[in-house]
């Protein structure tokens, strides 16, 4: 079992109540039954032809031959099946060849195949983000040029935005881009690193939606344009080479099935790339893509978190190992290791952290759903929300996905450590989520620096909303009560410290106001996930209380009210001990000096 089709179904209907998204126009098609025919199918999929490669995909990484990169020969029928099944473009309008699935239901999918094979799984959705800002940006050329191709799946979709003087500052890219007597079109000079799925031979081309600075613009961010720029442009003769070379491929820690390649462009003075939208606008178009990338990535990290946690679930229950602390009776047999205390609190820890992360990521895709199809007061509400919600989705479950896997690998002990297992590999996947689509302190001072403020705290006014809905419902269940009381006074905390913080930035000490916004991510983030957690338990201890609730189903809530009540016992006390540390004026990271290390 590398997910849980229960505790999907769980969210997706009894919590978030996606049948209900047929009520807007553009998904009135939809029902729970297509909702449940597009899941089984991803998960036919991920068993059939992602879950075989994951060990194989590790083994056999990428590797530069002449110029291209190789990846597993498996890599052409699963990109294929993603294009010929409709998944790149499922989201996308009828009109443009898409199912106008929810975005929720998508991402659902896509935490299924990410848990049998995160490698494999990033293929094809990097090509519905490149897709998807030349669809909203580009020129009706543009479109008719690309899309149809990227959706088959036949070309591959890139975001190439870094370089080796600019990763979280793209202020400086230097790549460049000159004006050719063609309208639109310009001549790209420059070099991109770390691009993902960058180059590789299962598919005929790559489509790179890079970002480039046109000679006279503005400087810094203000400066920057997009541009589709292909590895191979097409011409009457069909594709010739667009003078983009791969210089290299990154042999990683994890998450080695995906190419990740060092890219030059223009080296011959002939790679030319076409403007998206207008100049200069290029930074604000890709954080369209960067967005929904980043609720992708915590997505990443929570189901590579799931397989992690089903795996050593599994051996926990499986692995005999000492006896009970009161039996002393060396004749008894062993029991298994689910039955000594330590050993559940690394599942439970596991479990609360990866279903909170879960349930916040598809709360998230549902927000964007209905930001995307709504009006109005509805539509910037939850446009805003997801806003503020974004830094804490993608960092949160990386973050802690980190640690969760640690356990998984700790609970198999010396087998955790060996390449017998999947856990070693799950350990080394995740840690790629608190890097990539911004580092964890690019979305601290994200939160801190710009959500917390934006329209006047607005955002951060629907946050402790919607918290005080969960805290009112859970109110009418006496046993939630304490649970919905601790969630209260964490609230009334994080308002504390944010008021600190923002006297702080109001007496012009942006340094010291700033200094420690990770620790503050931190703090909101496990707020958040409590929130969710708690919501989970209204809906899991109604379902108890209630006597059509069938047997077979009450292990389940018991499981949800477990992993609510560990992690409000055991995480989000360290609100207090972040609270103070962020209430207390002590600038040793500011004033220890670079010479001092
Ligand atoms: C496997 C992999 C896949 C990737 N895929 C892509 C891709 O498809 N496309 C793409 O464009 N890029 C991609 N990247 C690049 C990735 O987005 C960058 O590595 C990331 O943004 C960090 O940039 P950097 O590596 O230059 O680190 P740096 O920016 O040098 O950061 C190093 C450290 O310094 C900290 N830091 C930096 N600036 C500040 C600051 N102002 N204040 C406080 N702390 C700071 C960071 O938080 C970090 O801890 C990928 C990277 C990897 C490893």
């Amino acid at each position: 079992m590398f997910y849980s089709k229960r505790n999907l179904h769980f969210n997706l209907y009894e919590v978030l109540q996606a049948q209900e998204l047929n009520k807007y126009a553009y998904y009135e098609d939809h029902s729970a039954e297509t909702f449940d025919l597009v899941l089984e199918s991803a998960e036919q999929i991920a068993e059939k032809m992602l879950l075989p490669l994951l060990t194989e995909m590790d083994r056999d990484e990428p590797q530069l031959v002449n110029g291209r990169i190789k990846v597993h020969e498996g890599m052409k029928p699963i990109i294929k099946k993603f294009g010929d099944d409709g998944w790149i473009n499922a989201t996308f309008s009828y009109d443009e060849g898409g199912q106008q699935l929810p975005g929720l239901i998508h991402n659902a999918a896509a935490f299924i195949f990410q848990a049998a094979n995160y490698s494999a799984s990033v293929f094809p959705f990097l090509t519905t983000g490149a897709a998807n800002l030349i669809r909203t940006f580009g020129s009706e050329e543009l479109k008719a040029t690309f899309l149809e191709t990227m959706f088959s799946g036949k070309w591959q979709g890139t975001m190439a935005l870094t370089e080796p003087d600019a990763g979280s500052s793209l202020s400086d890219i230097t790549t460049s881009a000159t004006p050719t007597d063609e309208e639109g079109v310009y001549k790209i000079k420059g070099q991109k690193i770390y691009i993902s799925a960058g180059d590789h031979d299962a598919c005929e081309n790559i489509i790179h939606l890079m970002l480039a600075k046109i000679a006279g613009g503005p400087a810094g961010a203000k400066g920057i344009s997009l541009f589709v720029v292909p590895q191979k442009r097409i011409s009457e003769n069909g594709l010739e080479p667009n003078d983009v070379a791969t210089a290299g491929v990154y042999h990683k820690m994890g998450y080695k099935g995906a190419p990740i390649a060092h890219l030059m462009m223009g080296a011959e003075d002939n790679c030319v790339g076409y403007l998206v939208g207008e100049p200069h606008k290029g930074l604000s178009y890709m954080f369209q893509m960067m967005n929904e990338a980043r609720v992708g990535v915590g997505m990443n990290a929570a189901a590579i978190g799931t397989a992690a946690y089903y795996a050593s679930l599994q051996y926990a229950k499986e692995r005999p190992q000492g006896r009970s602390i009161t039996d002393k009776n060396p004749a008894n047999p062993q029991i298994s290791i689910i039955h000594h205390a330590d050993v559940k609190r690394m599942l439970l820890f596991q479990k609360s952290v990866v279903e909170g992360s879960l349930a916040l990521l598809l709360y998230c895709s549902k927000l964007a759903d209905i930001a995307h199809v709504s009006s109005g007061e509805e539509q910037s509400e939850a446009a805003l929300l997801l806003d503020f919600l974004t830094p804490i989705a993608k960092s949160y479950p990386s973050e802690m996905c980190c640690l969760t896997t640690s356990a998984a690998v700790q609970i198999l002990g010396g087998a955790g450590y060996t390449t017998d297992f999947p856990v070693e590999q799950f350990y080394r996947e995740a840690r790629i989520h608190p890097i990539h689509e911004g580092t964890t302190g690019i979305h601290g001072m994200d939160l801190l620096g710009r959500k917390i403020t934006m329209q006047n705290g607005r955002a951060a006014v629907l946050f402790f909303n919607e918290c005080g809905k969960t805290i009112h419902d859970a109110r009418e269940i006496p046993t939630l009560e304490s649970c919905a009381s601790e969630l209260e006074n964490s609230l009334r905390t994080l308002q504390k410290v944010t008021n600190h913080l923002l006297g702080i930035a109001k007496m012009g000490d942006t340094e010291a106001y700033l200094a420690d916004a990770t620790l503050f991510l931190e703090m909101t983030g496990i707020i958040a996930i409590a929130w969710q957690l708690l919501k989970s338990g209204v809906v899991s201890q109604n379902a108890l209380n209630s006597e059509t609730t069938h047997d077979s189903d009450r292990n389940f809530y018991n499981g949800k009210l477990a992993a609510m009540n560990y992690f409000f016992a055991y995480e989000l006390i360290k609100v207090e001990g972040l609270a103070k540390r962020l209430q207390e004026d002590n600038k040793v990271t500011i004033e220890t000096e670079a010479d001092w290390f």
